[in-house]
């Protein structure tokens, strides 16, 4: 049905609701400086990158996708966000993207998950790069909209697992830089959950990157 409706509606920018285009130039030319580093209140213990504050056209595109259901959106932002990888990648090492967990009802509910899908379209314009979709949020954390820093914390404090890498992956995954992607970096809070939980199944990961800090 959505996808019946999509080819009837005519597209509207993701960023500022001009018509004719999922995402015009001028949306796009504010999610194209170079990452900037940024440090959130809880700490996750690798260094967190964003491509540009959480606000105007990045933070209403963001948005169109999780709780519009803006699928079409997951092109332009994968794009952006693969500029900002090929700035951060070491030159000559496989690069594999874990997308920051979301809860799945919430994820199904939103049509599908925005993360994901953002992370494989980087994915498939980046030489020797692949999405490993290894976090899984176990059941009986709360969706965090609203929650204050130490709530988020606590909401997510051993909720965030890793699945074990496959015996068949192990080299690759270690000669690999690892890199943890998310829409939206607030507190931190689910950045270190995710940091930590994949150290506890031997990824090693270099940074985050996400598309906004709040
Ligand atoms: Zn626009």
């Amino acid at each position: 049905m959505r996808t019946l409706l999509d080819l009837m509606l005519p597209a509207r920018c993701g960023g500022c609701g001009t018509a004719g285009t999922a995402w015009c130039a001028e949306c796009a030319s504010v999610l194209t400086r170079p990452p900037v580093r940024v440090r959130p209140r809880t700490d996750p213990g690798v260094p967190c990158w964003a491509l540009g504050p959480y606000a105007g056209p990045a933070r209403r595109a963001v948005l169109a996708m999780k709780e519009h259901g803006r699928r079409d959106l997951a092109r332009p932002l994968g794009g952006a966000l693969a500029a900002g990888l090929t700035r951060l990648r070491a030159p000559g090492r496989p690069l594999i993207l874990v997308p920051a967990p979301s809860r799945r009802v919430a994820a199904r509910r939103r049509g599908g998950d925005p993360v994901l899908r953002t992370a494989r379209a980087a994915a498939e314009s980046l030489d020797d790069c692949r999405v490993v979709p290894a976090l899984r949020l176990w059941w009986g954390a709360r969706d965090s909209v609203g929650l204050t820093s130490g709530e988020r914390r606590r909401n997510l404090e051993g909720r965030i697992h890793a699945l074990p890498i496959p015996g068949s992956r192990a080299s690759y995954t270690g000669f690999a830089e690892v890199i943890v992607v998310d829409d939206v970096l607030t507190t931190g809070a689910t950045a270190g959950e995710s940091v930590r939980a994949l150290a506890r199944v031997g990824y090693s990961v270099r940074g985050v990157l996400v598309t906004c800090a709040a």
